[in-house]
């Protein structure tokens, strides 16, 4: 029996973990969940599982989870704030960490399971984005064991299974992307809110649906591969897809290109990597080729989706530059669902700061949480001062 702590069970990727952790009462034992501010939520997840703690980030839910937890009956330990999350997230009696929190706001709960060598089913790329080299050497020292989560990740990972360092070494990653919602659209200035959060072929949380309408989703993969599978980048190419049938490929130096494909389900991968080196049943429906007939590739277009470029151009920067190009994104799509600024300003603000603004390099977990802090800080001001100009 392993204990999970599931960090953001209230989101897309955490409802999708507790449909498949579900299905394994006699394997798995939730320990722990945690949300941001839905008390009530979690307080019906807590009913339903029954772990021992559920924590809310935001203190000021704490009361209402205790009350949503009592008139249910339900014995679960209540407990606010962002450190308690890290806790139940090195807790000694947790063995697997389920990453699920959405944006920079899953950095430091991300550390401290890595630092604790707990297995770490990482579906929170902005952690690697941000983390980088200092999150995997942190990894490799502790012995945690990471598995990727997000969907391309898991794909490759699979592809992989069997390579030796060698052949690791010569092949080169072909992230799938399905071209979102704006694939075909040739003038992007216009785009609403309704349209930038529906995608096509997956249904998500509405940051990572936003990223995937720019790219910068993509862009945040291609630096979250890079880390992953410590592959150069010149040896990680993107390919537009827009079935979403196969999720990434790995070419090795023969030519040959090893493909994983399943139906756009993330209950899949949650349970590839909650089994893995087994095969789990996740309770999604099998892939049928014929009833999908054709597969079609395409080049992304820099022209329209800048994100995606900006992220090429933040690893060749240094470690700093993915931090900034992150929070000037995280802010810029928070700006532009509060409709203050247009879709494609969104792109404006990560240019405007990557390069416009040139910190050190972050040298430790605590470097790398200023850093974001500061470049959130200079995002607002930037979206602040762009919206003043624009009235
Ligand atoms: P959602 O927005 O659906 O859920 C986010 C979760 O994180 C919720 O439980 C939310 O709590 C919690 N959360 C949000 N902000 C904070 C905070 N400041 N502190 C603590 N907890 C917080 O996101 P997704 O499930 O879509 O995405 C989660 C991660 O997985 C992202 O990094 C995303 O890029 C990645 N991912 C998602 C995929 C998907 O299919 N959804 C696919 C591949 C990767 P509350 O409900 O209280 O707000
Ligand atoms: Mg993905």
């Amino acid at each position: 029996m392993q204990s999970v702590a599931l960090l953001g069970a209230t989101g897309s990727i955490g409802t999708s973990a507790l449909d498949v952790l579900a299905r394994y009462p006699e394997r798995f034992r939730l320990y722990a969940v945690t949300a941001n501010t839905d008390a009530k939520k979690l307080a019906t997840i807590a009913h339903k599982f029954e772990p021992k703690v559920a924590v809310i980030a935001d203190e000021s839910k704490l009361s209402e989870l205790k009350q949503e937890l009592k008139a249910m009956g339900c014995p679960t330990i209540a407990l606010g704030g962002h450190a308690a999350i890290d806790e139940v997230a090195r807790d000694e009696k947790v063995d697997i960490v389920i990453g699920a929190i959405v944006g920079a706001a899953g950095i430091s709960s991300t550390f401290a399971a890595a630092e604790s060598g707990k297995k770490l089913l990482l579906a929170n790329k902005e952690s690697v984005v941000c983390g980088g080299a200092i999150l995997m050497d942190l990894i490799a020292r502790s012995g945690a064991e990471l598995l990727p989560v997000d969907s391309e990740h898991n794909a490759i990972f699979q592809c992989l299974v069997g390579a030796s360092a060698e052949m690791r070494s010569n092949a080169k990653i072909l992230l799938t992307c399905s071209g979102g919602p704006f694939r075909q659209r040739k003038d992007l200035t216009n785009v609403t809110v309704a349209e930038a959060t529906h995608h096509p072929n997956w249904s998500m949380g509405k940051k990572i649906t936003v990223d995937s309408a720019t790219l910068m989703n993509k862009g945040l993969e291609v630096i979250e591969a890079r880390w992953f599978f410590d592959f150069t980048v010149d040896r990680i190419n993107v390919v537009v897809h827009p079935q979403s049938v196969i999720h990434s490929m790995v070419q090795y130096e023969d030519g040959v290109i090893m493909a994983q494909m399943g139906s756009p389900d993330m209950r899949n991968t949650i349970a590839y990597s909650l089994g893995f080196p087994q095969r789990l049943q996740a309770g999604v429906e099998p892939l049928n080729l014929t009833d999908i007939r054709t597969l079609t590739f395409e080049e992304p277009d820099l022209e329209r989706f800048p994100q995606l470029g900006y992220a090429y151009k933040a690893l060749e920067m240094g470690a700093q530059a993915p931090i900034v190009l992150n929070a000037a994104n995280e802010i810029g799509v928070e700006a532009f669902l509060a409709g203050r600024i247009k879709f494609t300003d969104i792109a404006l603000v990560c240019r405007s700061l990557m390069f416009g603004f040139r910190p050190a390099e972050p040298k430790t977990l605590n470097d790398i949480l200023e850093l974001d802090v500061i470049a959130r800080n200079l995002a607002r001001n930037w979206v602040d001062g762009y919206c003043g100009e624009q009235i």
